[in-house]
């Protein structure tokens, strides 16, 4: 299986490159956020407890975003791989991540994260948030939020791979295309 750790922080164009890269690979696209985003807009229970944190800019709490992952992963009979997007954002996903797939008799391939400077990616929010009407997206002190969060609490997932060789960083500036490009040259790679 091909098994993707899509990174980056919030803004990065994690969503928009999964599209480009399932249709390429056919891998099943699991993004956490748009997950939640369904849950919430169907009213369920997992909703309405993960809206609480997501309109804080806080992470939804580890066992919850592992339970539903789980849970997504298990939904698949016969995957040719997963592109994970939004997940893991902490140590401890990672680490249940490795376990869930372990089980499974595979792992994680690689991780290719999109590399993004801060500024671009407060602009990049907003503009999303005026086009999508995310209320995430529209308040600059929950974006702010989410980026801090990102270094404290995401930055290591970023070591947990490159400890397992498995870290390919990739400039997520310039063209959807050529970011594409330079993606598939490391998937194709390995
Ligand atoms: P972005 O990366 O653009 O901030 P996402 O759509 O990936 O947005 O996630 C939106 C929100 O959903 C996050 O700010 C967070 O509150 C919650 N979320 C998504 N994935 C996770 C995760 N793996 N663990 C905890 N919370 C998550």
């Amino acid at each position: 299986m091909l098994n993707i750790v899509l990174f980056g922080p919030p803004g990065a164009g994690k969503g928009t490159q999964s599209a480009k890269l399932i249709e390429k690979y056919q891998l099943v696209h699991l993004s956490t956020g748009d997950i939640f985003r369904a849950n919430i807009k169907g009213g369920t229970e997992l909703g309405v407890l993960a809206k609480s944190f997501i309109d804080q800019g806080k992470l939804v709490p580890d066992e919850v975003t592992i339970g539903m992952l789980a849970s997504e992963v298990n939904k698949q009979s016969d995957p040719k791989g997963f592109i994970f997007d939004g997940f893991p954002r902490t140590s401890a996903q990672a680490e249940a991540l490795d376990k869930l797939l372990e089980s499974k008799n595979t792992g994680i391939s690689m991780m290719l994260a999109l590399e993004v400077e801060e500024e671009e990616l407060r602009k990049r929010l907003l503009i999303r948030g005026k086009d999508s009407g995310r209320a995430d997206d529209q308040d600059p002190a929950v974006i702010q939020k989410r980026i801090d969060v990102y270094n404290a609490e995401t930055m290591p997932v970023k070591g947990y791979y490159s400890g397992q060789n498995k870290y390919k960083g990739i400039p997520g500036v310039g063209e959807i295309d050529t970011i594409f490009d330079a993606l598939c040259v490391e998937i194709d790679r390995a």
